[in-house]
Parts: structure tokens; C-alpha cells; sequence
């Protein structure tokens, strides 16, 4: 700002040369008073007068205007003027009443104090206004002596300076207020130590440029090993420097500054800058440097440090969050997101586009028995070394989260995910404490379209794997959309499935087995019958899903029972000796409480055990599962029979034949249909006939369907038969007249 070059005096001419306005005085920066006149004359005259005054240790800065235009100009460039000597009376009789109004209204400037000066001794305005206004003091020029002024600018100037002082430490209080509330909300350091630099950059009305750093050990990505303070915040021209080591600040003034606040634990501040210290009673110290550029005035200083302690708080819920966050969103044992960070991941992905985008989830096979077998901690410590594996051989962009027990989901581009790959990552063993474990992963894939829900988008990829744990052991599979009606049928089917067995919508049949030598009844099979409105579904078709589901287990004990039940009635009703066989799967056989179900059930019903006969198939008894022989031992120590179903499909050998301690081998049909058409079938048929001989086993051949192969095993042996030439199977009632009539 320059004196005016309107005034031509001498006086006037000395005052601009032994004047430079805008030099410091004492401790802040002057006083900034704008001089509102239009006669020039006055400005000179009051710059004259006031030259050497020192208010509160601060000279003056005069602005000058000669017109309220010019004024306004003026005022829209500098908020922080401290006092404005208005005339009255310039362009229009009452310019100055209106520049108060927009001072004060349009500018919302409420601290800076207004003196008007008129040169009229008449003209007054009404002392409304000056209230409204909040207009300082009123004077004639006449009346502004030397003294006079003196006096008027200092107590006008000690006013605004009280005033100011109340409303920026009320703007201070109420940013600490809002910046507890915000600063708590946002999450991770990084944000918050961001939204700390602003915020103490804006309680010192400086723009926000600054570092935050915090001893190693309380940095959270921290991966120094020294003792060097971290980076953990930054802004403005500093916004790069964030996690870096404090050494690699390239102005060693600004990490000196850091490094000693940190060292001596206290505030430090000098011409230029200042280094604020925050410690917390979780002895997360922290320093901040601010840019300031010149010494801090007292009343900031004293701000930053209310501001401080408050914010120290901040810093250690910050802290807090970060672990709960934590806690929410990663997996603690492999250090990786779970799966609620994944669905996170996966939607953030949508609102750019999913397209091109794969899940994969890859399930650690056979790891319950491994946990089971070796221990939890060894079982955690594959899981860590599988996801170690997996991440070594993933693309940095693509993530790698742990979704259940022994499942990892991994989501990246199309690209970037080759199942081939992923399996190859299982070659070698995986070295856990003292073993050296051969694990296989079985992986499904869903490939994502554009908008597609997380939430679709991980079932699509567990229906895929689900597809590949059942067709394709330690293999892959890629999710197609048949697969999911494929599934929901199957869903359906279960659903009613469950229906039927508690409405009790399942029957049985049975299908005598006949003596084939002496043509006598010696037993029945009881085979199980859904009846729906739709028609019969056969056994072949809901057994494996009662089994797939468990449901096999229930419905297993109810066809156990019932039968058990029915030939009872037999027994009790003219055929005493009459011998009942029933089916069991696979699935009731692994169950570790089926011996005692067979058990109970036998004793409830009060049946005679010998007159009950188990079917096992062939396969399942050459799964050759451990403990086996056991398990049919314990069953033939209840007195029942034991029947190898199916026989002939299987590859039974004969040694282990010979150890499974079994009554009977039943023929499958497809050996009996073509008996007789004399071609290679006969002979193994005839072959089971000869093992049965040798292992003392009796043999029944089912399926028999004519005469001819009724004769045909008569001949080579065979004792028993069962099939549609005697009577397909018949529900109870008929099947008791069935009984009586022959
Ligand atoms: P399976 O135990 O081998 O039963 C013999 C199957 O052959 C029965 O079919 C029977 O109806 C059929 N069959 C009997 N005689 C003849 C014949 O002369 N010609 C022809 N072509 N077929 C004949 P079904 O009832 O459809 O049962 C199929 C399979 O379902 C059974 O084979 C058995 O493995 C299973 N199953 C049936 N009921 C039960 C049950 O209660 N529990 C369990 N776990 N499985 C059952
Ligand atoms: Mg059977
Ligand atoms: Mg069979």
C-alpha cells in the first residue's frame, strides 16, 4: 500500500519519506487502519499524526481510499483490518452510512472498528444507526485534534484487539468441538493425522502444510527395524513424504525440528516453524510440524495448546479403532482381509466395473482330518503357509482373504487367476513343524459381470466349488448358470424331500426272496418308496441326496424301525422265520452311532436279530475304510446278518472277502438278465456262485425276471432268489396277502 501522491505540502512530502508503512514493528505485524476520505488532505494528516504510535507493541499500517468505491475494492482483499476512519459524506451524501452497512452485512467484518469523521458539524446520523452498526465513535473533523485521535485509535485499536482475541479463540473452541467429532470419524492415522494438519492449520489461519511423525514402533505399517521415526501424516507440499522414514526428508532442518520434539518431548517453536508434541497414556508420542513461516502469536500458541491435548485423546481412539477395524475386517491368524473385507472389496470393484473380474476360492482338501490328526496349532500353521504359498504366487493388485476355516477366496482380474497355476502352487509339500505335508486345494471360479452383486458373485463361486469337491476332487471348476438350476432343483427335491419324511409321505415296499430249491418264502427286502403328486421318484434318485444332505441318517432309522416293525407282524402272524433285509447307505454306515441305533432299535422292537439282515454294497465295502471289519464285527455281535449287495460290480478281492465276516452275497441283476444267453456273463455269475462255495457265504441273485434264469442258477448252485418273476415289491398289506396266499 502507498501514501497517496494526491497531496503536494511539504509536511505531507516528509511523511512519505521517513515512513515505510509496512515495516514490522515489536512482536506481530502492525495494525492494519484504513483511512475511508475523499479529501486527501486528511489522509496526510492523520498518517502525520499517528506516525509513531505503538499499540500493544504493534505499530500501524495505513490503507488509504478516496472513495466508498474504492474503499469497498480494498475491503474485499483485507479482512483484517483493525480500524476504518470513514467519512461521512463522499460520492453521495450518506456513502459512509452505507459503507457501514456493507462492512458490517455484506462483508460480515464484526470485529474491525468503524470512527466516523464529517466535515458538516451539523450532520449527525441517527444514533439508531450507530448502534445497529456497532459504529466505534462519531466525530467532526474538527473535532479529531492531535490528542483526540491519539486517543480514539488506541482505545479503538486495545477494542478490537479484545474483540478479535474473544472470537478467534470462539472460532478455535468451536473447530476443537467439530474437529472432535470429525476427526473421530475418520478412519486409519493416516486420515486423522491429515485432518489434524488441517485442522491446526486453520486455528492459525495458515494454509494446511505440515508433517505428522510417529516413533517407529507406534507407526502401523512400519517396516524399519531402527529406531526412526515414521512419517505417519502429511499435507500440503509435504503430501509424498507419508510413510516415509523421517531420514529420508530431504530439508534436515524440518527432521531435526521433528527429531528433537520427539527426543525432548515438548513443544517446540521458533521464528519459522513450530513442532507441537503429543504423548498419550498409550505412549503413542507424536510429533507435528507446521510450516508456520513466522512466530506464533501467544493467543495461538495458547490455542494449539488446548487443541493438543484434545487431540492427544484423538490419537489414541484413532489407535482403538484401527485395532477394532482390524478385528472386523482381517482374518488375525493369516494376516488377510476376511470375508466381510472381501464382499467390502468386491463392491467397491462394482462401482468401477466388475467385468473382467474373477473369484476364485480354493478349499484345502481333507484339512479337518489333517487338524484332527496333528493338532489345532499345526493346522493354523498350514493355513498360514497355504495362504503364504498362495500370496507368492498372486499378482500385487490381486487379494487374497480367508473366508471360512479352510477355504481363501482370491479376486482379481480374469488375467491374473489360472486355476492351473493355483494348483501348481500345491506341488510341493508344505513344510508344518516336523512334517512335510502333501496338500491338495480344490478351487471354483466365478467370473464376475458388470453390477453384479458380492454377495451373487461368492455363491456363484461356492456353487463352483461345491461342483468341483463332488465331480473332481483337487480339481477346478468354472461356475455356469446351469449349475445353479441344477442346484436349486436339487434344492427343491431336498426341501420336499424333508417335507415327505415328516409327513411320513415315504412307504415301504417289499420284495419276497425265495428258497429256489425248495420254492419256499424265506424272506423279504424292504425297499423304500417316494410317492409324490407329480408320481413315484425312484430310490435312485433321492437316496444320494439324502445322503449328499444327512438327512440319510433320520431316514435311515425310520426304514430300519419300520421294516423291523412290519416283519414283527410276520413273525407274530404265521411266519415266525421269515428273514427281513434292509438297505443301508454308505453315509449311516460312517456315522459313529449307528452300531447303537441298530442296537436300540432291535431292543425296542424286541425282534429277533438273526431274522434281520443288513445290506451293504459291494463298493462301500471295498472303500476298504479302516475299522470296516471292526464295524461289521460289532454288528454281527448284535446277531444280525450282514448281506454284500450289488455283488460283482465291485472289485472285491478275495483275501479281503475272506476277512469281512458277511452271510451272504447278493448277485447283482445285471449278471442275472443275461443268464442264460450263454455268453461271458454266465460265467460270473457262476463265478460268484463258486466264492460264495468256497467262503461258505450264501448267495441270493436278484433281479430274476424269467424261469429260464431261475433254472439257470438253480443249476450252478445258486440258493436263493428274488425278483419280478416271484413279485415285484408290494406294499405291506399286499405284500401280507402276497404272504397267505402262497
Ligand atoms: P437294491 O438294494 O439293489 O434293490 C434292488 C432293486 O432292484 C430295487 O429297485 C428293486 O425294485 C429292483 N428289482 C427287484 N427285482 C427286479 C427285477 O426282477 N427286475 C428289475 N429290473 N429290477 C428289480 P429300487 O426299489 O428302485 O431300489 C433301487 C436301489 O435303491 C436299491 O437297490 C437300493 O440300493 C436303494 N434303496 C432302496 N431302498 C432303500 C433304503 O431303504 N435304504 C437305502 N439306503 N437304500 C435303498
Ligand atoms: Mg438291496
Ligand atoms: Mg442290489
Amino acid at each position: 500500500m502507498s501514501i497517496s501522491n494526491h497531496h503536494d505540502d511539504d509536511a505531507l512530502q516528509f511523511v512519505d519519506e521517513d515512513f515505510s508503512i509496512t515495516e514490522k514493528q515489536g512482536m506481530g505485524k502492525d495494525w492494519p487502519v484504513l483511512i475511508v476520505d475523499d479529501d486527501p488532505d486528511v489522509h496526510s494528516a492523520t498518517t502525520f499524526a499517528l506516525r509513531d504510535i505503538t499499540i500493544l507493541g504493534r505499530g500501524i499500517e495505513f490503507l488509504h481510499a478516496y472513495s466508498g468505491a474504492e474503499a469497498r475494492q480494498l475491503l474485499q482483499l483485507r479482512k483484517d483490518i483493525a480500524l476504518i476512519f470513514l467519512d461521512v459524506v463522499m460520492e453521495k451524501e450518506n456513502t459512509g452510512l452505507e459503507m457501514v452497512k456493507v462492512i458490517r452485512e455484506e462483508f460480515g467484518m464484526l470485529e474491525v472498528r468503524i470512527v466516523l469523521r464529517t466535515g458538516q458539524p451539523g450532520y449527525a446520523p441517527e444514533l439508531q444507526a450507530i448502534r445497529d452498526y456497532d459504529i466505534n465513535d462519531y466525530k467532526t473533523k474538527s473535532e479529531l485534534t492531535l490528542t483526540r485521535l491519539v486517543t480514539t485509535l488506541t482505545t479503538a485499536i486495545r477494542s478490537y484487539d479484545q474483540l478479535a482475541t474473544i472470537s478467534a479463540s470462539r472460532r478455535g473452541l468451536r473447530m476443537i468441538v467439530d474437529s472432535a467429532t470429525d476427526l473421530f470419524g475418520r478412519r486409519g492415522l493416516e486420515n486423522f493425522a491429515a485432518g489434524v494438519l488441517t485442522q491446526i492449520s486453520a486455528l492459525v489461519r495458515l494454509s494446511p502444510e505440515g508433517l505428522i511423525a510417529a516413533k517407529a514402533e507406534t507407526a502401523p505399517h512400519h517396516t524399519h527395524v531402527d529406531d526412526e521415526p515414521v512419517i505417519v501424516g502429511a499435507a500440503g507440499k509435504f503430501r509424498d513424504w507419508i510413510n516415509h522414514p523421517l531420514h529420508d526428508l530431504q530439508d534436515k532442518k524440518i527432521a531435526n525440528a521433528l527429531r528433537q520434539c520427539l527426543e525432548q518431548r515438548r513443544n517446540i517453536i521458533d521464528e519459522s516453524c513450530t513442532t507441537l508434541f503429543f504423548s498419550t497414556s498409550a505412549e503413542r508420542d507424536i510429533a507435528v510440524y507446521l510450516n508456520t513461516g513466522e512466530p506464533l502469536t501467544a493467543m495461538d500458541t495458547q490455542m494449539l495448546e488446548v487443541f493438543c491435548t484434545n487431540i492427544a485423546i484423538g490419537f489414541e481412539n484413532v489407535d482403538l479403532f484401527q485395532q477394532l477395524n482390524a478385528y472386523a475386517f482381517s482374518d488375525l491368524l493369516c494376516n488377510i482381509p476376511n470375508r466381510t473385507r472381501l464382499l467390502q472389496i468386491i463392491a467397491e470393484q462394482r462401482q468401477t466395473g466388475s467385468a473382467g473380474w474373477t473369484i476364485a476360492l480354493v478349499d484345502v482338501d481333507h484339512f479337518s482330518e489333517i487338524n484332527d490328526a496333528l493338532g489345532h496349532e499345526n493346522g493354523d500353521r498350514l493355513l498360514r503357509a497355504v495362504a503364504e504359498r498362495l500370496r507368492g504366487g498372486l499378482n500385487k493388485e490381486t487379494i487374497l482373504a480367508r473366508i471360512a476355516a479352510d477355504t481363501f477366496a482370491i479376486f482379481g482380474k480374469n488375467d491374473h487367476i489360472d486355476p492351473l497355476q493355483l494348483q501348481h502352487l500345491f506341488d510341493t509339500p508344505f513344510a508344518v513343524s516336523e512334517y512335510f505335508l502333501r496338500v491338495r486345494g480344490t478351487i471354483g471360479l466365478a467370473t464376475l459381470d458388470n453390477g453384479q452383486n458380492e454377495q451373487t458373485a461368492l455363491q456363484h463361486a461356492h456353487i463352483a466349488l461345491n461342483r468341483a469337491k463332488n465331480d473332481l476332487r483337487g480339481r477346478y471348476c468354472y461356475y455356469t448358470a446351469e449349475m445353479e438350476t441344477e442346484t436349486k432343483s436339487r434344492l427343491t427335491l431336498l426341501h420336499d424331500l424333508r417335507a415327505a419324511i415328516e409327513a411320513q409321505g415315504l412307504e415301504l415296499h417289499f420284495q419276497p426272496q425265495i428258497d429256489l430249491h425248495t420254492g419256499k418264502i424265506v424272506g423279504a427286502e424292504a425297499l423304500l418308496r417316494w410317492n409324490t403328486p407329480q408320481g413315484m421318484i425312484p430310490p435312485d434318485r433321492f437316496i444320494p441326496l439324502a445322503e449328499y444332505s444327512g438327512l440319510i441318517i433320520d431316514l435311515g432309522e425310520w426304514v430300519l424301525r419300520s421294516a423291523c416293525i412290519e416283519a414283527k407282524k410276520w413273525h407274530q402272524n404265521g411266519f415266525p422265520d421269515l428273514r427281513i433285509a434292509i438297505n443301508v447307505s454308505m453315509v449311516q454306515f460312517r456315522s459313529p452311532s449307528f452300531v447303537k441305533m441298530v442296537k436300540q432299535a432291535l431292543e425296542d422292537i424286541a425282534i429277533d436279530p438273526h431274522l434281520v439282515e443288513l445290506e451293504i454294497t459291494e463298493s462301500v465295502a471295498m472303500e476298504g475304510a479302516i475299522g470296516l471289519e471292526n464295524l461289521l464285527n460289532q454288528l454281527r455281535g448284535l446277531g444280525v446278518m450282514l448281506a454284500i449287495d450289488d455283488f460283482g460290480t465291485g472289485f472285491s478281492s478275495l483275501s479281503y472277502l475272506q476277512r469281512l465276516n458277511v452271510d451272504r452275497l447278493k448277485i447283482d441283476r445285471s449278471f442275472v438278465n443275461t443268464l442264460g444267453a450263454a455268453d461271458a456273463q454266465t460265467s460270473i455269475a457262476e463265478m460268484i456262485v463258486r466264492l460264495g462255495q468256497n467262503l461258505k457265504l450264501t448267495v441270493i441273485a436278484e433281479g430274476v425276471e424269467t424261469e429260464d434264469q431261475a433254472q439257470a442258477l438253480r443249476q450252478l448252485g445258486c440258493q436263493e432268489a428274488q425278483g419280478f418273476l416271484y413279485s415285484k415289491a408290494l406294499p405291506a398289506s399286499q405284500f401280507f396277502n402276497w404272504l397267505k396266499a402262497h
